[in-house]
C-alpha cells in the first residue's frame, strides 16, 4: 500500500500551457493530473521511468489543486477540452478517501468545461451524474485502458488495476448513462498483447458493450531503467526472452516503423470491418468544442488514416494544416486542396482564408 502525503502543488500552473497541437486521441488542449504518483502501479507504465522513487510507493494528495484550477479556468477557452489522465489514475485508491477528482469534476460541471476522463478505476461510476451534467453542456467522455481481456495476463501486467471485466462493466454503465465511451489499447506490448487472438477478443468485448471508439498506441521505453523493468515483465510472463525486443526496438524508445505500420494496418482493418471508429468519431464532438479544435481533430484523424495507408505526403499536409488551424495562425489556400475541404468550410464558417500557400 502506498503512503499518502498532503503537500500543496509546486508553484506554477496546474493545467500547464495550452498544448501547441491538439491531442488526436483525447481531443485535449490541456492535460490535468490529479494525484502525483499512482498506487495502481502497472509495471509497464511510463511513470516508473520518470520518478526517482517507486511510482506506487507515495501518492501526493494536492489539497490546493481545486482552488488553483478554479482560478485558471477563468482564463481558458470554455470550449477547450481538458483530459484527466497522464501517469496518475484519477480513480486510484486515494480518491475513495480524498475525492479530489470529484471536486474537479464538480468545478468543470459548474463551468461546462469539456473533459475526457481516462481511468482504470470503477469509482468513476459514483461521479456519472457530474459527467452527465458536463455532457449536457458540452462534452464528457469516459475512457478506460484495456490491454487484454484475459484476467490472468492482466494481473501480471496491470498491477492493482480492476480486472478487465469490471472495467468493461463500468464503461457499459457509462454508456447507459448517456456518456460517450472509448477504449485505449495502450500500450501494445510486443509478443504480449499484440497477437491476433488478443486483438480479436479485445475488439469483440468492445463491440459487445457498444464502445464509441477504440484507439491504440505502442509501448514506449524511454530509458535503460524502463527497459530493465519491461524485461522483468517479459520474464514474469515467461514466454519470451528479453532479447526478442532487440529486433523490434533496436535500442530505440519505440518499436520499429515496420512493426508499428503492420500492427496499425491490421487494427485499422479490423476496426473498419467491425464498423468501430478508430478515433473519437465526429458525431461525438461535433459542435461541442472550438470550431478550430474540431477542424484540427478531423485533419489529424485523416492524417492517421493517410499514414496507415501509406499516403505520407497527404498525412504530413493534414498534420501541418491541423496545427495551423488549431493555433489560430493564418490558414493557407492549401486547405482548399484537401479532400476534407467541404467539412472544413462548414466547421470554420466565415473565417477568412488567405490566398497564399504554405
Ligand atoms: S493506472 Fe495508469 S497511471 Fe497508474 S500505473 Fe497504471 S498506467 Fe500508470
Amino acid at each position: 500500500m502506498a503512503y499518502y502525503t498532503r503537500d500543496n502543488l509546486p508553484s506554477g500552473s496546474v493545467l500547464g500551457p495550452r498544448r501547441p497541437t491538439i491531442n488526436e486521441f483525447f481531443l485535449s488542449s490541456y492535460t490535468l493530473s490529479i494525484y502525483e504518483g499512482c498506487e495502481i502501479g502497472c509495471p509497464y507504465c511510463d511513470g516508473w521511468a520518470y520518478t526517482p522513487r517507486a511510482l506506487n510507493e507515495r501518492v501526493n494528495v494536492p489539497f490546493d489543486l481545486v482552488e488553483r484550477l478554479e482560478v485558471e479556468l477563468a482564463d481558458i477557452d470554455q470550449r477547450d477540452l481538458i483530459a484527466i489522465s497522464t501517469l496518475s489514475d484519477p480513480y486510484q485508491p486515494a480518491e475513495q478517501s480524498y475525492h479530489i477528482t470529484r471536486q474537479v469534476l464538480q468545478l468543470l460541471a459548474d463551468k461546462g468545461q469539456p473533459c475526457l476522463v481516462l481511468t482504470k478505476g470503477v469509482g468513476i461510476k459514483e461521479d456519472f451524474s457530474l459527467l452527465q451534467k458536463i455532457n449536457e453542456q458540452s462534452l464528457a467522455i469516459v475512457m478506460t485502458t484495456l490491454l487484454t481481456v484475459d484476467r490472468y495476463l492482466a494481473e501480471k501486467i496491470e498491477g492493482k488495476a480492476y480486472p478487465p471485466a469490471l472495467r468493461l462493466e463500468m464503461l457499459a454503465a457509462a454508456k447507459k448513462a448517456g456518456l460517450p465511451i472509448g477504449v485505449a489499447l495502450v500500450p501494445i506490448i510486443p509478443y504480449v498483447n499484440d497477437t491476433d487472438y488478443s486483438m480479436s477478443s479485445l475488439l469483440r468485448a468492445c463491440i459487445e458493450i457498444g464502445v464509441d471508439f477504440f484507439v491504440w498506441d505502442f509501448l514506449h521505453i524511454p530509458n535503460v531503467r524502463h527497459r530493465f523493468r519491461i524485461n522483468q515483465i517479459l520474464a514474469s510472463i515467461g514466454s519470451y526472452p528479453p532479447s526478442y525486443y532487440r529486433d523490434i526496438y533496436h535500442e530505440q524508445p519505440l518499436p520499429s516503423v515496420e512493426y508499428r505500420a503492420e500492427r496499425s494496418t491490421e487494427l485499422l482493418r479490423r476496426c473498419d470491418n467491425l464498423n468501430l471508429a478508430s478515433r473519437v468519431p465526429q458525431r461525438v464532438f461535433a459542435g461541442k468544442l472550438r470550431p478550430a479544435n474540431e477542424a484540427a481533430i478531423l485533419l489529424k484523424h485523416a492524417a492517421f488514416r493517410d499514414v496507415t495507408h501509406g499516403r505520407v505526403h497527404l498525412a504530413n499536409m493534414h498534420r501541418e494544416l491541423a496545427d495551423l488551424i488549431y493555433r489560430g495562425e493564418p490558414i493557407p489556400a492549401k486547405l482548399r486542396t484537401t479532400p476534407l475541404w467541404p467539412q472544413m468550410e462548414t466547421i470554420l464558417g466565415e473565417l477568412p482564408l488567405p490566398t497564399g500557400d504554405i
